[in-house]
């Protein structure tokens, strides 16, 4: 089926089955819009990682089709950060758009604005082994920010950081989606992460990865912190969680 620029990422009867006989994910239709945050929670093994790697065309099907109309305006983010230990903050930012080319007084100026964005002005000079999980996280973020990608990919970015931390990001990221309007394809196990950021919540079963079901979150961004401990938010909390068990029986 033909998509649109108003359709971020489409995957129309996507089935992948490894070379070893595993078959990850069965029959995924998935379509994320321009501009529109999806998570996906499911239990572990159920093929959200493997999702990922074929939205990002690091994967190839084995039937089925992925369509990301805006080719490789990609951004990446993952639970590790991967950052140069050797390059300050400033340097690791400007990284993707030092390797795409841009020149330096517009890489920096994207680097400083990212930096702004994700709360870390000042923290140009340090090195990453100076920086807590959350700022390393934040470093991370900053630096796929500098390309402008139309889509994001998350995969699980806050499963490492401590409570207090993880919570704070989520506020953080979604006041910078509030801002930016990229589409995103959020990974997660937590429900409450995924209602918290995500416009349409959608739950996977156990393997092989199907979506069993879609929630509509649809409170208005930006959100604020006390919205996870509305009864309304609560109450479709409830049902991700209700469904996420039924998949995994
Ligand atoms: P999740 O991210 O939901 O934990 P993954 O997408 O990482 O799940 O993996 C889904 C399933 O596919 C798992 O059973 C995993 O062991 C299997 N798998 C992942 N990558 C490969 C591979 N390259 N070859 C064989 N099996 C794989």
């Amino acid at each position: 089926m033909s998509v649109t620029v108003e359709t971020a990422l489409r995957f129309d009867g996507v089935h992948k089955t490894f070379p070893n006989g595993t078959t990850a994910l069965a029959d995924v239709n998935l379509s994320v819009a321009a501009g529109e945050f999806v998570a996906v929670v499911g239990p572990s093994g159920c093929g959200k990682s493997t999702l990922l790697r074929l939205a990002s065309n690091l994967d190839p099907v084995t039937s089925g089709t992925v369509q990301t109309p805006h080719g490789d305006s990609l951004g990446y983010v993952f639970q590790d950060p991967t950052l140069l230990p050797w390059r300050r903050v400033l340097g690791n930012v400007e990284l993707p758009a030092e390797l795409a080319g841009v020149p330096k007084p517009e890489r920096r100026a994207r680097a400083r604005e990212a930096l702004r964005l994700v709360g870390l002005e000042g923290a140009e000079k340090q090195l990453p082994r100076q920086l807590s999980g959350g700022m390393r996280m934040r470093v991370s973020l900053a630096r796929a920010l500098t390309m402008r990608p139309a889509l994001f990919l998350f995969d699980e970015p806050f499963g490492a950081l401590d409570e207090i931390t993880r919570l704070r990001m989520q506020e953080e990221l979604q006041r910078i989606l509030t801002e930016q309007r990229f589409a995103g394809l959020f990974i997660t196990h937590s429900v409450t992460e995924a209602c918290f950021l995500a416009s349409r919540v959608v739950v996977m079963s156990a393997r092989p990865g199907r979506i069993i079901a879609t929630f509509d979150v649809p409170f208005p961004h930006p959100r604020p912190a006390e919205l996870r401990y509305d009864p309304d938010f609560a109450k479709i909390a409830g049902e991700v969680s209700a469904a996420l068990r039924g998949g995994n029986q």
